[in-house]
Formats: structure tokens, C-alpha cells, sequence
């Protein structure tokens, strides 16, 4: 079964001024599209692939080649990113999330080290908070459509939030000032998605 371009949970221009229609339009529309259809040959080309889900191929990518590890961890990465943003203020860490991101430091520390490693990564990339089994948060960043559920990832965990650095996720409103979306970014944030991930990582 071929994988299927999942749609926006809103409206294309919902997280203006943050994100601008235009930007989510071609982010969905022809960048996830494309990573959607090229995943799928990956996997039409790969006996082994049959039937597997997203999360299963991204649990054996040493073995895949660079066409399933680049698209699929596209497919993946921007599935996930659209599920954790909404409306700006629309929510607010809480719950055991937010425990964890009191013992992380604050939430002042914690989107000071994202913004670090987004604006520190080097070319395109996403920044990422994960979680590991006991519960605890970490920021981490990875190359190109790289994620932390990578059989291979040198940091693994489960994604609880995540920001996409490539130049087509903001270069049309924000030209090359990176730190500047990734600070604006945080008002978009699902927190009550967020959390949900962050529950179910731990449970
Ligand atoms: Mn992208």
C-alpha cells in the first residue's frame, strides 16, 4: 500500500503571521508531496518494504538506501511537524510535559537550546526535543530529512517537538535570518500535542 500525502489539521494560512500561507502552501503541497512520492518508489523497489509502516522504516534506515532514508524521513519529519504546531496560542505546555520541562531546566532554557542547535545546525536540518524512556528531555539536532527514530541516529529518542531549518521553511518570509524564525516558531507550538507524544513515550 502506497503511502499517502497526509492532509494539513488546518487551514494554509492558520499560522500566519508565524508561518505564511504561501510558505505552507508550497511546504505541503509540493515539498511534502514530493518527499510522499519518492518515498513510495523507495518502498515499490524494495521487496522488504511491502507493507511496512512509516515508524518500521525508520527503525531499519541503516540498511535502506539514500532515496527511503531521504524520503521517507521527509515523509515522516513534516507528518509529524504539521501535527505539532496550531494557532498561535492556542495552547500551553502542561500536565507531565511540563514537569519534564521544569526539570529540564525551564521553559526559557529549553527553547534557548532548540534555537541553538536550529541555528547552529549546519546547512539544512531539523532541531528536535526528544524524550528517552525514563522520561527525561533533550535537544538534538540532524542533517538533512535525518530523525531521532533512526535505527542509526547518534541521538535516539521518541520526538516530542521539532522545527524544520531547511531554507523552504521560512526563506520567504524570513530571507536568511534563521534565529528569527526559529524564535517566532515557538508561539505555533501544539503544546497539547505535544504532551500527548511526551505521554505516550513514557507510558
Ligand atoms: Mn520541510
Amino acid at each position: 500500500m502506497a503511502f499517502e500525502l497526509p492532509p494539513l489539521p488546518y487551514a494554509y494560512d492558520a499560522l500566519e503571521p508565524v508561518i505564511s500561507k504561501e510558505t505552507m502552501t508550497f511546504h505541503h503541497d509540493k515539498h511534502h508531496a514530493a518527499y510522499t512520492a519518492k518515498l513510495n518508489e523507495g518502498v515499490e523497489a524494495d521487496p522488504k518494504l511491502a507493507g511496512k509502516s512509516i515508524e518500521e522504516i525508520m527503525g531499519m534506515m541503516s540498511q535502506l538506501p539514500p532515496l527511503v532514508r531521504n524520503n521517507g524521513g521527509g515523509y515522516w519529519n513534516h507528518d509529524f511537524f504539521w501535527k505539532i504546531m496550531a494557532p498561535k496560542g492556542s495552547t500551553q505546555p502542561s500536565g507531565k510535559l511540563k514537569e519534564a520541562i521544569d526539570a529540564y531546566g525551564g521553559l526559557d532554557k529549553l527553547k534557548e537550546d532548540f534555537n541553538g542547535k536550529g541555528a547552529g545546525q549546519f546547512g539544512s536540518g531539523w532541531a528536535w526535543v526528544i524524550v528517552d524512556s525514563s522520561g527525561k528531555l533533550k535537544v538534538t539536532s540532524t542533517p538533512n530529512q535525518d530523525n531521532p527514530l533512526m535505527d542509526d541516529a547518534k541521538e535516539p529518542g521518541t520526538p516530542v517537538l521539532g522545527n524544520d531549518v531547511w531554507e523552504h521553511a521560512y526563506y520567504l518570509t524570513y530571507k536568511n535570518d534563521r534565529p528569527g524564525y526559529l524564535k517566532a516558531w515557538w508561539d505555533v507550538v501544539n503544546w497539547d500535542e505535544a504532551g500527548r507524544r511526551y505521554d505516550a513515550a513514557v507510558a
